[in-house]
């Protein structure tokens, strides 16, 4: 059913909300957490690029740190001169050779008194003479012990060197030189080591550098000195000039670290990249403490957004439900029900039928007992209706009077009509409730889905019209609909229209009235008129007033149709009176809706007065069936009428069930025979007709008599004989417009003789 899918539509609907609102939550907090490690992680890679930018700008400045570097270069030259000068007496050139491997020397010469090399390391040059003005010949000279020299050119090699001198115990001069290029790369070395140590602080607890062969050329860290970098990600970082930042759960010291290595601005072979471990200890507190308090936020926001969502499925809920239900019975509504049949369509094959059921006597139990009461009785009703429910038939509270009860995938009609009977059985058990067992008049009208392309409004429509198909006073009873009721339904519709239009006009062509003439049976003398109302509809041509007076009635259009015939009858008596014919009376027929209209009685009399005729030439036409049902009432006013001279007739008497002694009691003047007796009296033996019965015991009643429907001189000849007063019927005339009745009244002496 629409409902339940609806339900679960928005269940699902809400389920997907909150996977993906989770989802949401999910992502952003990774997200966020992410993004909070990126931003300290950030602030990290600044840092070390500050220590980068520091670095480069520290080793390309020439100043104290290279004075320094300088003098720990001197010393290892001085330091080197000496071990070589301590073990002069034993030098020859292996020994020269080992010691200046051993202390990373290019050059070691020993020279004599005489100033020339007796030794060298690399064994050139022995037997080389200094001269004055060279400064080895300058240093032996001197009065220094020791000496260092600035980079120069050396005299002999044309290669740059950095010389160092020292005087041996012997009176021998001992010469280090290491090569300018060599010196360089100490002396950046020794400069990259200290600035690397000056960075190192709490924060920062390994510094080192990379050099050209991605080899560790300076470390605060010594045990990593000279390894060789491996990672390709980072060796392709570091040949794009790139920065690069891991977070290595790599330990130094204990303490996990994040590792940033930053290209250096000042790039030689031996530093290229300066790499900055950052200790965690002192951010991951931080980052976590940050992530927390994002979290909590998040968290406040995704309940908040959670309980908003389910506040308002829960809203949502309760206006579906007041939408697609009735709150009295709690049975779904016509919009469910519209809805259900819409999808049910759509899947086609099926067959289907709405049952429509109304309880006829629902007003009478609101105004007699009230409204709760009949509110427990509509309870009662769809309680009962429900007990029917299974797959698939389902009840439903149509509209504020009417249940429908939906039902499909029977097999024939037989199944139906099972239905239909399982449905008026259930009701035939009177209600009880409180103290009150109130039997329902049950009225059930049946559509069911012929059309494969009908509409689900259409299928309700067609059920509506089958339960409003029949007359009010219906009881228990179906009505299946049909092409016929259809037809049916349609003409209504249409007399419907015109008399609608013709009341609108007055006077009015399409809705007039016709006066037939009652004669007197022994003078042939017309002594009145029977107004008699016509319809002409331009779709259907000349309507039988028993169709349109039954539809004006269930249309309750009646008392307006009612109202104006009984001015044309009153305009009419007057046009009468002004001709002369003042004795002449007229018949206005009377429906039982109208007679029991409160204010009847001052309405008829009011028009009277309006138009200033006399109420003895006023006669109403009124049913024995109303008067028998209503006695009281109806009795009570037409004693008013008749204390207004205004005369009252017992229409088609004889086809009621109204007895003659209680006639006696009613406030009438005349009976007028149905045409059923008056018929009879041909083909009956005179003898054996009731008719003359009736005369006699009417007349024996005070009662006068009018034969209706006379159409055979042999019946006027009855009537004579039997006395009856007057007759009605087409051997005198038909019922004809104003004016020719007019003009059969001055003719009325040469009439059906
Ligand atoms: P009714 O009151 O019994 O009216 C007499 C009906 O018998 C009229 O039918 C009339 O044309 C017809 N009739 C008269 N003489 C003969 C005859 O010799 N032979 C035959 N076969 N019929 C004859 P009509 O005009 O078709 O009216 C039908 C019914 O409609 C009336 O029956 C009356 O009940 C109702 N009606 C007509 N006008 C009004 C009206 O203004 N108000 C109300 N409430 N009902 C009206
Ligand atoms: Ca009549
Ligand atoms: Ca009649």
């Amino acid at each position: 059913m629409r409902k339940f899918r609806s339900r679960t539509a928005r269940l699902i609907y809400l389920k997907t909300l909150f996977i993906f609102l989770t989802v949401v939550f999910v992502v952003t907090t990774v997200f966020i957490s992410r993004s909070l490690k990126d931003f300290f992680y950030n602030l990290k890679i600044s840092e070390a690029e500050n220590i980068s930018r520091s670095i480069s700008s520290d080793l390309s400045h020439t100043g104290e740190s290279v004075d320094l570097i300088n003098k720990l270069l001197n010393d290892k030259l001085l330091t080197t001169a000496k071990a070589v000068g301590v073990n002069h007496n034993v030098l020859d050139k292996q020994l020269l050779a080992g010691l200046a491997a051993a202390f990373a020397v290019d050059e070691v010469y020993a020279y004599n008194t005489d100033g020339i090399v007796e030794y060298s390391a690399s064994g050139k040059y022995v037997g080389w003479q200094t001269y004055p003005g060279h400064p080895v010949y300058e240093f032996m000279h001197s009065d220094k012990e020791s000496m260092t020299e600035e980079i120069r050119k050396d005299s002999e090699s044309d290669l740059y060197y950095k010389y160092g001198y020292i005087k041996a115990p012997d009176g021998c001069t001992i010469q280090i030189g290491i090569l300018a290029e060599t010196v360089q790369i100490m002396l950046e070395s020794f400069r990259l080591q200290s600035l690397l140590e000056k960075n190192i602080d709490d924060d920062v607890v390994e510094l080192f550098a990379v050099n050209n062969l991605y080899q560790i050329s300076a470390s605060t860290n010594s045990e990593i000195l000279n390894h060789r970098i491996l990672d390709k990600e980072l060796i392709s970082h570091l040949e794009n000039n790139k920065i690069y930042g891991s977070i290595k759960t790599k330990t130094v010291d204990g303490a996990d670290v994040y590792q940033i290595y930053v290209p250096l601005q000042y790039k030689s072979e031996h530093a290229r990249v300066v790499a900055v471990s950052f200790s965690l200890e002192p951010i991951n507190p931080v980052i976590r403490k940050t992530t927390y308090i994002s979290l909590a936020g998040l968290s406040i926001v995704y309940l908040a957004l959670l309980i908003g969502m389910i506040a308002n499925y829960f809203y949502n809920r309760r206006v579906y439900n007041l939408a697609y239900n009735d709150t009295l019975t709690k049975l779904p509504n016509r919009i469910s029900l519209l809805g259900v049949l819409e999808r049910d369509m759509e899947k086609g094959q099926h067959k289907r039928a709405v049952i429509m059921v109304r309880c006829e006597n629902m007003d009478l139990i609101n105004s007699v007992y009230g409204f709760e009461y009949g509110d427990l009785v509509f309870r009662e009703i769809a309680n009962r209706l429900k007990m029917l429910e299974n797959r698939n038939i389902r009840a439903f509270k149509f509209t504020a009077n009417n249940f429908a009860v939906y039902l499909k995938n029977y097999q024939d009609k037989t199944e139906l009509v099972a239905t239909l009977a399982k449905i008026k059985y259930l009701f035939e058990r009177p209600l009880l409730i409180g103290l009150e067992s109130e039997h329902l008049l049950i009225k059930i009208g049946v559509a069911e889905c012929t059309d494969p392309n009908q509409t689900a409004g259409g299928l309700l429509q067609n059920a509506t019209l089958a339960l409003n198909y029949s007359g009010p006073s219906d009881t228990v009873g179906y009505h299946l609909f049909d092409e016929q009721m259809e037809f049916k339904l349609q003409r209504e519709e249409r007399i419907e229209d015109d008399i609608r239009a013709g009341l609108r006009d007055e006077p009015s062509a399409q809705l007039y009235p016709e006066f037939q003439p009652i004669v007197d049976t022994k003078s042939n003398k017309i002594t009145g008129f029977e107004l008699l109302a016509r319809l002409y509809s331009q779709e259907l041509g000349q309507v039988s007033p028993f169709e349109f007076i039954a539809i004006a009635e269930r249309k309750q259009l009646i008392n307006q149709l009612s109202n104006r015939m009984l001015r044309a009858a009153c305009a009419f008596i007057g046009q009468l009176t002004r001709e002369g014919f003042g004795d002449i009376s007229v018949a206005v027929n009377i429906s039982a809706i109208h007679l029991l209209q409160d204010n009847f009685t001052a309405h008829v009399l009011g028009i009277v007065n309006e138009t200033g005729v006399n109420g003895h030439n006023l006669e109403l036409e009124i049913t024995e069936t109303i008067l028998m049902e209503n006695y009281g009432i109806v009795n009570e006013r037409l004693k008013d009428l008749r204390a207004n001279g205004i005369r009252i007739s017992i229409d088609d008497f004889g086809t009621g069930y109204s007895s003659f002694y209680r006639l006696k009691e009613l406030n009438i003047d005349t009976l007028k025979i149905d045409r059923y007796f008056i018929n009879d009296i041909s083909k009956a033996q005179k003898d054996a007709s009731i008719t003359r019965d009736i005369i006699s015991m009417a007349h024996r009643l005070g009662l006068e008599t009018v034969a209706e429907g006379v159409e055979l001189s042999e019946q006027r000849d009855y009537l004579l004989e039997y006395e009856c007063d007057k007759i009605q019927g087409f051997l005198f005339s038909k019922a004809v417009p104003k004016a020719e009745a007019i003009e059969l009244l001055k003719n009325n002496a040469d009439c059906c003789q």
